[in-house]
């Protein structure tokens, strides 16, 4: 039977700020997001077969990121992070001299699509429901 892949690692809990606009109400915020650290531990755990010797090789330490959605700080309402970036290697940051570089880099790797354009600012004949082409 092979191992967990925790069994692997050493976890460690850690909050990072990320800056996401709410689809619904359009307002930017910084909200607080919670993430695992997992560090690969310094050998392999004595149980691990020969399978396991070889995934643990191959293993990176990384970011996981725990929480998917977050509370709109303006309208209250829940939003997902818009984000595909719910695990980063920390590898990818290595040889950067500090943790504000390191952010920098979690920032451009979650950096949003840009949003579509707000319907409340185009004059209202783009907006105005149109009727009757579905029949
Ligand atoms: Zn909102």
């Amino acid at each position: 039977m092979s191992l967990d892949e925790r069994a692997f690692f050493n976890e460690r809990p850690e909050q990072r700020q990320g800056r996401y606009t709410c689809p619904r109400c359009r307002r930017e915020n910084d909200y607080a997001v919670r993430w695992v650290r997992r560090t690969k531990k310094d050998r392999v755990p004595g149980n691990a077969g020969d399978a396991d010797r070889a995934r643990f090789a191959k293993l990176r330490d990384h970011l996981l990121r725990i929480d998917d959605e977050v509370v709109c700080k303006t309208c209250g309402k829940k939003f997902e992070i818009p984000s595909h970036h719910s695990l980063l290697f920390v590898d990818q940051f290595e040889g950067l001299p500090n943790d504000a570089e390191l952010d920098a880099e979690i920032a451009a790797a979650e950096r949003q699509p840009a949003a579509p354009p707000d319907r409340s600012t185009l004059p209202a004949r783009f907006t105005r429901p149109s009727r009757g082409w579905k029949g």
